[in-house]
């Protein structure tokens, strides 16, 4: 049998993205065989003689169970290169550390509170531009550039208003501007949506979320196509220092293995959950990509696979304390921050994700002190409804 990874099946076929998925970046094992890859836990590597080495010198650097898990992740998300880091937000740290200062990054005014604090807290301080618009009209983009635009970052669907923005459309306009666009994948996953295929230049993934898939790691990650950006990326990554470790590798490579599965559980029991929702007399709005009547459903449906399980609501009665009793009641959703694993969890944005953004900022763009964002695992969808049932009363 040939133990190289397999990039098809015997009788020549492309792998379909359910075998992809489970075979990505799995090479046996070269000392032993393992089919798993190993827990490499080492910070060095003897050398035969001085800078005679198999490829790994320091673990900072090189670290086996790290290159399968970044062979995985560029082989899911349609790339060419994988880069793992120790969190999201240490992936997201390095790709604004490609730029310099009077350069202009373009960002959606709606995303992750921690990619805002990121830009606004830490970067500006090192002459870093920031302008934050509506990405959802690709128009607003196009209008923002001027020539010292580098860099445009885009989240679709959004955290936590599940906005939706063109892909192809904004990859386009940033090529037309001699800048690079990075998507953030991480509420969507490789397995509904595959920037890299619709232009953008970086797909960046909170691991911690749908990858790791089990709540149990924290993680990010980069995808690129291109080598000298990844040679770039590479550069800081070792540089700066924000690696996993071995251990943490190991578990995303593992929840990787069954992202088909849970993600296709976590789309039929969103959209269950969505219509539930909306049906309810005391529930005033559903964000969600999936209803037809949504802005971005057509856009959502040309370049996505499906919907997902994040879902957002406000309820009629859309003060803090009607949000706090429902917070506070449901038996299976779990009061907490993160998303993606696969139990249910249930949040306020407002108060614990992106608390971190002003309240007036937060309000104008529709993020009010009402709203509930849910992360629908994979349990059975009966006890899901039947919890927020109570819960909202
Ligand atoms: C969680 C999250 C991040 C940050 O990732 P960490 O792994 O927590 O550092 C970035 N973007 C989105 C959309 C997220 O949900």
């Amino acid at each position: 049998m040939n133990t190289e990874k397999p990039t098809s099946t015997a009788a020549g076929n492309p792998l379909k993205p359910a075998t992809k998925i489970i075979h990505a970046g799995a090479e046996p094992d070269p000392a032993t065989g393992a089919i798993m890859t190993p827990i490499y836990q080492t910070s060095t590597y003897v050398q035969t003689a001085p800078g005679q080495h198999k490829g790994y010198e320091y673990a900072r650097s090189q670290n086996p169970t790290r290159k399968a898990l970044e062979d995985a992740l560029a082989i899911i998300e349609n790339g060419q290169y994988g880069l793992a880091f120790a969190s999201g937000v240490a992936a997201t740290d390095a790709v604004i550390k490609l730029l310099s200062p009077g350069d202009e990054v373009i960002a959606a005014n709606d995303m992750y509170g921690g990619t805002y604090r990121l830009f606004t807290k830490v970067f500006e301080k090192f002459g870093i531009k920031f302008i934050y618009v509506d990405t959802t009209n690709a128009a607003n983009v196009e209008q923002a550039v001027t020539t010292n635009t580098k860099l445009v970052w885009i989240e679709t669907p959004t955290n936590p208003l599940m906005n939706i923005t063109d892909i192809a459309a904004t990859a386009a306009i940033s090529k037309k501007a001699g800048a690079m666009l990075c998507v953030d994948n991480t509420f969507a996953s490789p397995y509904l949506q595959n920037p890299l295929n619709l232009g953008a230049d970086i797909v960046m993934h909170s691991a911690t979320k749908y990858l790791g898939g089990h709540s149990d790691v924290i993680q990010g990650a980069l995808v690129m196509n291109d080598k000298s950006l990844r040679e770039q990326l590479y550069f800081i990554q070792k540089s700066c220092g924000a690696v996993p470790g071995p251990m943490d590798c190991f578990l995303v490579l593992r929840g990787i293995k069954t992202l088909h599965v849970r993600m296709q559980r976590h789309c039929e029991n969103g959209a269950i959950i969505a219509h539930y929702l909306r049906s309810h007399p005391k529930v005033e709005r559903v964000y969600w990509p999936g209803f037809e009547d949504n802005a971005g459903y057509d856009t959502a449906k040309k370049q996505m696979r499906d919907f997902g399980g994040m879902i957002s609501f406000t309820l009629k009665d859309n003060s803090i304390a009607a949000a706090n009793k429902v917070l506070s009641s449901t038996r299976i959703f779990a009061l907490a921050e993160s998303l993606g694993g696969v139990e249910s969890l249930i949040n306020h944005p407002a108060s614990m994700t992106h608390a971190s953004i002003p309240r007036e900022e937060r309000i104008k763009n529709g993020l009010t002190d009402g709203l509930i964002r849910l992360s629908v695992g994979i349990e059975d969808a009966d006890d899901l409804m039947d919890d927020l049932k109570h819960a909202i009363g």
